[in-house]
């Protein structure tokens, strides 16, 4: 019996980690090229929501993750201006981890199961040859395109008196949301995502976005409490327009395929479940089961199947979080309607 082909990863988030986990529990050799090292912050909400921890438990991570510190959140408020949502219980409990330990736990495991990683190693041939898979995150935005979107995250280490009623807390304005959430060693994360329209400047304080607009409810909560600066990051150039994996030409994973909008929550657990969906694919090619055009379009014809409906749905709430009927006394009306913060719940997973 010939030996299995090698499959090569390119990027070491969380789509590309559980790729090379999974097919290393299946015996194929895999390299790792990651552009960066571990521990590391990055934008993220750090909330994973939907499918993803069932991903993560098939594979043993998730009690890792809780020993790791991850805390669940149960509950979750939305407020829009002088609006604001109850107080309501999630349909399924998300997680909530630091990206900075949930990476290097990853890469970790990958290293533990045999994986070959490549640290501070930029993958720069732009060809998508054969047994190489693209996990390396989303594509940016085309440099005329408006608005543009922002991502910044930081966290307070010592939240002291700020008090939050809900595990998850969503403030939303005119440009831009904010969550608020606890992570591991009663840790708060905050991260947004901003536009900035055509002609308007990048604000001057990023981090002073994340604080919410003056007078704001998540403004008086974050009185007080101090940003650690070394978990500052932001990202700009976002692309939100959702794609479809079949028309790439390489085989991809996570959000290289697509980004869903970061109010669903779900992007983490889209990384997980793209690449479960590719550990079949991909191990069948290495063992000479099926050819490379085949394992490749296998792979994308699943993400497409598995994303496409929540991928549209996401869109809708995105443009809801944005649009002027959040405002008002269809504000007030929308925030409160249970049914329809079940529907967009379910709808933005499944
Ligand atoms: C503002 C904001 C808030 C968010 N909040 C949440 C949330 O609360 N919950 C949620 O589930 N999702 C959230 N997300 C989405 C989530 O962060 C992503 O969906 C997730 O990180 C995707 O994982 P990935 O592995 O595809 O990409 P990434 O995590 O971006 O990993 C890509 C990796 O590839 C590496 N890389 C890139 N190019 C190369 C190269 N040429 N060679 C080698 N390595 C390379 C990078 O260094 C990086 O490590 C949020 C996103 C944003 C922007």
């Amino acid at each position: 019996m010939s030996s299995p082909k090698p499959i090569t990863i390119i990027g070491g988030g969380l789509a590309g980690l559980t790729l090379g986990i999974g097919l290393r529990r299946r015996g194929v050799p895999v390299a790792l090229w990651e552009a960066g090292r571990y521990p590391r912050h990055r934008v993220c909400g750090e909330f994973i929501s939907g499918h993803g921890q069932a991903v993560l438990e098939r594979l043993g991570l998730l009690a890792r993750l809780r020993q790791a510190g991850a805390v669940p959140a149960r509950t979750a408020l939305f407020v829009r201006g002088v609006h604001r949502s109850p107080v309501r219980l999630l349909a399924a409990p998300a997680l909530c981890l630091s990206r900075h330990k949930l990476d290097a736990l990853l890469a970790e495991a990958f290293q533990a199961d045999g994986g070959e990683l490549r640290l501070n190693a930029r993958w720069t041939a732009a060809e998508a040859g054969e047994g190489l898979v693209c996990a390396a995150g989303r594509r940016t935005q085309a440099s005329e395109t408006s608005p543009r979107w922002f991502g910044v995250k930081a966290h307070v280490p010592r939240p002291g008196a700020a008090t939050f009623e809900a595990d998850l807390e969503m403030h939303a304005m005119r440009d831009g949301y904010i969550g608020v959430n606890r992570i591991e060693a009663g840790a708060l994360n905050v991260c947004g995502l901003f536009r900035v329209r055509a002609g308007g400047g990048p604000p001057e304080s990023k981090l002073e976005w994340l604080r919410g607009d003056p007078g704001s409810p998540l403004r008086e909560r974050l009185r007080g409490a101090e940003f650690d600066p070394r978990s500052f990051c932001a990202v700009a150039g976002l692309e939100l327009r959702p794609q479809r994996a079949l028309d790439r030409t390489e085989c991809c994973i996570g959000d290289r395929v697509t980004m869903t909008p970061p109010v669903t929550g779900n992007g983490m657990s889209m990384a997980f479940e793209s690449a479960e969906l590719a550990v079949e694919p991909m191990a069948d090619y290495s063992l000479g089961r099926v050819d490379w055009p085949g394992a490749r379009r296998r792979v994308a014809q699943r993400c497409d199947a598995a994303f496409a409906r929540r991928l549209a749905w996401a869109r809708r709430l995105q443009w809801l979080m944005f649009s002027s009927a959040l405002q008002g006394r269809w504000g007030a009306i929308l925030l409160r309607s249970d049914g329809l913060w079940r529907f967009l719940f379910e709808r933005t997973r499944r």
